[in-house]
């Protein structure tokens, strides 16, 4: 294994001992990187360090999760503290922290009435699927082209696809992405164009009878975000279509505000899937959305799913949702400390600030040097697309200069800057003007690097 620098030798060594026992080396494609990702062995406030030694400012945060950065303490101590005082890492059994979170949700996110939980973003939008097939008792579900959901076979459609057999973009195919994808799912996914209002809804409007669901990351990939007058058009027509609409705000929730996507936009999905930051580092999700419609999982409502047939009851059986380790204590203490956090005065202004400053930074920095880069995103999260012109959809983002990107990506981690390349920068409380400045200045010397 070459390593990607002398520096990070024992990265590669590591890796080559991971490829013999992990296929591909790593436990989700997506951590993998040409020639062999970095190993990472401690992390600390806004900084990663791996297992060569070297430092980088973290800007990947674990895809978004990390809104505290490593270790935050409120976060050590609410979990430490929750296994001291109670005496186990989990009941097993409902507890209270479960509906104190649940009464949180609620407080904040302006959609949510009732919630349940999973043990990651994937489990919240399938639950969110399944619930809105139930409910609505049609079986097609609509998605966007470009739009992540988690890779499991409903959604894993049309996410990278393929420009090639990709189709009209008024009319996108639902590609499979994935070897081993049934079929089924590809006949009952429909692919929406993102941010095409006019499309969308002749698209809608011809599936109707047999759509469940719309369901839709409010900013696409975490940093293209919907138009106002697309959310609210989207809105409208997918409730007058009897359309439930799905916001998934794994990345989005408490990224843009505390109540997420749906309080920027002012807008009221009918069923919203929470994640990541909710976990303050470990692994959730979570589903809420309007009581008539989260209580189609209710056991008391109707017969329990393992007692069915076993009475003549005529009531509806529950939607089914269960999990060993739906709400564990620890997490739920984690994710509590984390709101807690953000919701300190200040806290989500200050966060803002910093990534704004550091947005119009790096702007000013690459048209230093002549290269025409626009950063997009919302709120605590962006990306660097080095392109002309507006960016509203997955195919814009084709039009970009991704060659160029990735070498400077390269370059910047010789620096000491970890994102994986080609990834949006999310953003924490404890990154400092001290991390920016010198995230800048490691921009600056990438570009030198690569243009000279
Ligand atoms: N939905 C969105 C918008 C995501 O960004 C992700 C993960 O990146 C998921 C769902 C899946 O979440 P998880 O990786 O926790 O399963």
């Amino acid at each position: 294994m070459t390593p990607l620098s002398e520096s990070t030798r024992k990265s590669a060594e590591y890796f080559s001992k991971a490829s013999e026992v992990i296929p591909g080396g790593v436990t989700a494609n997506i951590k993998y990187f040409d020639p062999h990702p970095l190993i990472m062995e401690k992390g600390k406030g806004s900084k990663l360090y791996d297992v060569d030694g070297n430092e980088y400012i973290d800007y990947l945060l674990c895809y978004g999760a990390l809104i505290l950065g490593h270790g935050h303490k409120q976060v050590f101590e609410a979990v430490t503290k929750q296994m001291i005082e109670y005496g186990t890492t989990i009941f097993g059994t409902p507890h209270k922290l479960e509906t104190t979170m649940a009464e949180k949700l609620i407080e904040l996110y302006p959609s949510i009435e009732m919630v349940r939980y999973t043990n990651s973003g994937l489990e919240a939008t399938l639950l969110a699927i399944r619930t809105a097939v139930a409910f609505t008792g049609k079986s097609k579900i609509a998605k966007f082209e470009g739009h992540y959901h988690g890779g499991y076979d409903q959604v894993l459609v049309s996410v990278n696809p393929d420009m090639e057999l990709a189709g009209d973009q008024t009319e996108p195919r639902a590609i499979g992405e994935s070897r081993g994808l049934p079929d089924y799912y590809l006949e009952n996914t429909i692919v929406l164009p993102f941010n095409d209002l006019e499309s969308t809804e002749k698209i809608l409007r011809a599936h109707a009878d047999e759509l469940a669901c719309t369901i839709l990351e409010p900013i696409q990939s975490g940093f293209i975000p919907a138009d106002q007058e697309f959310m609210d058009g989207l809105r409208k027509i997918t409730a007058e279509l009897g359309i439930l609409l799905i916001f998934d705000e794994v990345k989005t929730g408490f990224r843009l505000s505390l109540g997420g996507a749906q309080e920027i936009y002012g807008i009221t999905p009918d069923i919203t899937a929470l994640g990541k930051v909710l976990g303050g580092g470990f692994p959730v999700g979570a589903v809420g959305g309007k009581k008539e419609i989260m209580m189609i999982t209710s056991a008391r409502d109707g017969r329990d799913i393992l007692t069915a047939g076993m009475d003549n009851s005529n009531k509806q059986e529950p939607l089914y949702h269960s999990g060993t380790y739906n709400g564990h204590p620890l997490i739920v203490a984690a994710g509590l400390a984390t709101i807690n956090e953000l919701e300190k005065e200040g806290t989500m202004d200050e966060l803002f600030a910093i990534t704004y400053a550091l947005r119009e930074q790096l702007e000013r920095a690459y048209k230093e040097h002549g290269i025409i880069m626009q950063t997009i995103g919302e709120g605590s999260i962006f990306n660097i697309v080095i392109a002309e012109g507006p960016i509203k959809n997955y195919r814009d983002l084709e039009k970009a200069n991704l060659q160029l990107r990735k070498e400077i990506d390269y370059k910047l981690l010789e620096l000491g800057i970890y994102t994986k390349p080609l990834n949006r920068y999310s953003m924490s409380i404890v990154h400092t003007e001290e991390d920016t400045e010198r995230t800048v200045k490691a921009h600056k010397e990438a570009i030198r690097r690569v243009l000279n």
